[in-house]
């Protein structure tokens, strides 16, 4: 029989860092992640300055520096005239050494995480793994099922397993954690087009018609994202690829000249874009972390942040009771209970930001409804350079601030 004290199911951002976290505490933990790699375009590229901070803890500053990176300070939403762009979150005005977020391809961080994790004999990860089901007994959750890529089955069992598979999460079909939905108005696609020397970097934004388009640097080309009104990828997909490209260049006329590199739809993808939380995200053996217990709209780009940030919680709750062996029902639940005001609050101001102002954007209305309102709160908002902090700050670093566990710092 395969044992592991904690079995960690996804080895999203969530998934490697808690194992890196736990397994530098001396943890016997696995990872069990259904990819072969980590190479995955669709998948957000913001590392916040909380995240930053916590690389820092854990040594490992200088061996992220060395990633192929953009740096960003701004946070911008389209509240100004016509739907121009507005700084709502100028991280580059707070204190510090990381008052800035760095646009870093995931895979390049996950590949970071691992490889440091390797280094920790208590630590194993096992790539083109799917879990499959939960083991149980007596009601406790005591390991998964899993199969891997070449047909291969097995059962792991563990202490605890920590379901960090991201919002298609298995977890989710256990009907006592109950999932709550809020409704979103936008849909993504993402798709490539080439970069210049002479471009603008880092994050770029732009406003089209009934369509919100963001493009991230990645160097050699940049990695489009366009939304679009919920449920209209086959209604647009149908009027052409030629009206979506030219809607495209007016949210940014620099790229107006490529464009028509896009050869075909079958190079747009279509991100369903969700937003929901477990109203409980555990039972006894099991706890959901990351988007597993509450996905996250692309809003603010503060996903990755929401889950690193539920990672160095859980590590910091779990550490002493799964070294000791006691891991109970009142440590899992401590970590909902640490983790639920922060994830409630970011997910009330994504559902503000899509009700006031991403919905009557791409409905081609004005933000907040009205042009005048629209344009004294972006006024409000950028005028007090004090009060600019305040959302700086939580964008940064989120409603409060997690340290990892004394063991994992190097
Ligand atoms: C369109 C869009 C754009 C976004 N952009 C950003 C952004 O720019 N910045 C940002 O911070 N956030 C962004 N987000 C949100 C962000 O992607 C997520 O909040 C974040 O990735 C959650 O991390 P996670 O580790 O919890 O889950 P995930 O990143 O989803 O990772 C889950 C992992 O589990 C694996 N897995 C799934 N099921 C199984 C299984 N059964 N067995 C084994 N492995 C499994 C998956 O392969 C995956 O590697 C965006 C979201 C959307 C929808």
């Amino acid at each position: 029989m395969e044992r592991t004290t904690c079995c960690v199911v996804g080895g999203g951002p969530a998934g490697m860092v808690l194992a890196l976290l736990l397994a530098r505490a001396g943890v016997a933990v696995t990872v069990l992640e259904k990819h072969g790699d980590f190479l995955r375009d669709f998948r957000g590229d913001t590392v916040h300055p909380s995240t930053l901070a916590l690389l820092d803890d854990l040594g490992l500053t200088e061996r992220f520096a060395r990633l192929p990176q953009r740096r960003v300070t701004t946070v911008q939403l389209p509240l100004g005239r016509d739907g121009s762009l507005v700084t709502v979150g100028d991280i580059g005005a707070l204190r510090g050494r990381f008052n800035y977020i760095a646009m870093v391809p995931q895979w390049d961080l996950l590949d970071l995480l691992a490889d440091e994790a390797g280094r920790e004999p208590s630590f194993s990860l096992r790539m083109s793994t799917e879990a499959t089901s939960f083991l149980t007994e007596r009601g406790r959750v005591t390991g998964v099922r899993y199969r891997t890529a070449d047909g291969r089955t097995g059962e792991l069992r563990a202490t605890l397993t920590v379901a960090c598979d991201g919002r298609g999460s298995l977890a989710r079909s256990l009907p006592e954690l109950r999932l709550r939905r809020f409704t979103c108005p936008m849909d993504a696609w993402w798709f490539r087009l080439p970069r210049r020397a002479d471009d603008p970097h880092g994050l770029v934004g732009g406003v089209g018609d009934r369509l919100l388009a963001a493009m991230i640097d990645r160097g050699e080309y940049w990695q489009c994202a366009a939304l679009i009104p919920k449920g209209t990828d086959a209604e647009r997909r149908a009027a052409g690829l030629a009206p979506f490209m030219a809607n495209y260049a007016v949210a940014a006329p620099w790229l107006a000249d490529r464009v028509h590199a896009l050869g075909s739809w079958d190079e747009v993808k279509l991100l369903d874009v969700r937003l929901d939380r477990l109203r409980r995200w555990h039972r006894p053996g099991l706890l959901c972390i990351g988007d597993a217990a509450h996905a996250m709209s692309p809003v603010f780009g503060i996903g990755i942040n929401l889950a690193v940030e539920d990672a160095v919680a859980a590590a910091r709750y779990l550490v002493e009771p799964l070294r000791a062996g006691t891991v109970g029902l009142r440590d899992v639940r401590a970590v909902q209970r640490r983790r639920w005001p922060t994830t409630a609050l970011t997910q009330a101001l994504q559902r503000f930001a899509h009700a006031r102002v991403i919905g009557p954007v791409l409905a081609g209305e004005a933000p907040f409804g009205n042009p005048r309102r629209a344009r004294r709160m972006a006024e409000w908002v950028t005028t007090s350079r004090r009060l600019n902090r305040v959302p700086a700050y939580f964008l940064a670093y989120g409603a409060v601030r997690e340290r990892p566990p004394a063991a994992s710092v190097r």
